[in-house]
């Protein structure tokens, strides 16, 4: 694990919070933003200062406890959500909590975000849980993403927002831009008809992508090949259950296939594997651009 340089990571918050205020995803003073500079030191964005507007000596440092050793602005007030995170997961260095519309929408109405539509989605993000409302600041808000961070890079929060994390904080403002861009086209496709969701086997093909990637998912050691109808989250993990009001999730199918996902009985060509290719040449290219950003 590779701890970010600290003035890389001071230019790094900047220019995401400008890109967040542009973007329409922090409005006014919202959203905060957090790297981790050593395994205790976490550099974070003041408290009351529009993202848009950052300096690099705006930023302060914390330690895990949340407790200021250095600068001259206070804390965000969102701290302990960021170090819910970090101390759950000691190999992420990025996070990122703001107010993305199209996402939040899906928040603030409890709508399950659908699964096996999109292979960007499917491969950059898994499966984006919604976690229950409480009030903001405080530790029991923040421990509401402790059912879900250790199976998911991105996630909503009910009636407020988003939280993303990853190996850097461009990771997981990537993960929060492909997560309300989702949110937008979904939004889009509700005006023009159903969904047609992915196969089974589509996206067992698309996890297999992503287990070469390095990328894990909850679902690439899953024995059933229920991939799309099943929801890692909704069941046994918390007392808070979204809907599918909006969006209808396709029809459960376990028996349809069996082993592992992407062990699925191969079937001969098809115009679909054809287009799974390009989908998939589309994502190696994202990936490759999303690595040379760094
Ligand atoms: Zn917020």
């Amino acid at each position: 694990m590779a701890f970010a340089n600290e003035w890389q990571a001071r230019k790094d918050i900047c220019e995401v919070g400008r890109r967040l205020y542009d973007r329409g995803f922090a409005a006014a003073n919202d959203g905060n933003i957090s790297v981790r500079l050593a395994p205790e030191r976490i550099l974070c964005t003041p408290t009351g200062v529009s993202k848009g507007f950052l300096k690099p000596d705006d930023l302060c440092i914390v330690d895990l406890e949340g407790k200021q050793v250095a600068g001259t602005k206070k804390r965000t007030s969102e701290i302990l959500l960021h170090l819910s995170v970090f101390k759950a997961r000691p190999e992420i260095i990025g996070v990122l909590h703001c107010h993305p519309p199209h996402a939040t929408a899906f928040a603030m109405v409890h709508e399950t975000i659908p699964k096996c539509v999109l292979p960007e989605v499917e491969v950059f993000l898994g499966e984006v849980p919604i976690a229950r409302y409480e009030t903001p600041g405080t530790q029991t808000f923040a421990d509401t993403v402790l059912p879900y961070v250790h199976n998911a890079n991105t996630m909503l929060l009910a009636n407020h927002g988003s939280v993303a994390w990853g190996n850097s904080i461009m990771q997981a403002y990537f993960n929060t831009e492909i997560i309300d861009a989702y949110c937008r086209m979904l939004i889009l496709a509700k005006q023009l008809g159903p969904l047609k969701y992915l196969s089974e086997k589509q996206v067992g093909e698309l996890l297999q992508f992503k287990k070469r990637l390095g990328i894990d998912d909850p679902r690439i050691h899953m024995e059933d090949c229920d991939l799309c109808g099943n929801s890692l989250f909704r069941e046994g993990y918390d007392d808070f259950k979204t809907d599918s009001n909006a969006f209808a999730p396709p029809a459960s199918s376990p028996n349809s296939c069996s082993g592992k996902p992407g062990q699925a009985k191969s079937s001969p060509a098809t115009s679909s594997d054809a287009s799974t290719e390009v989908l998939i040449k589309t994502i190696t290219e994202q990936v490759l651009a999303a690595l040379g950003q760094k």
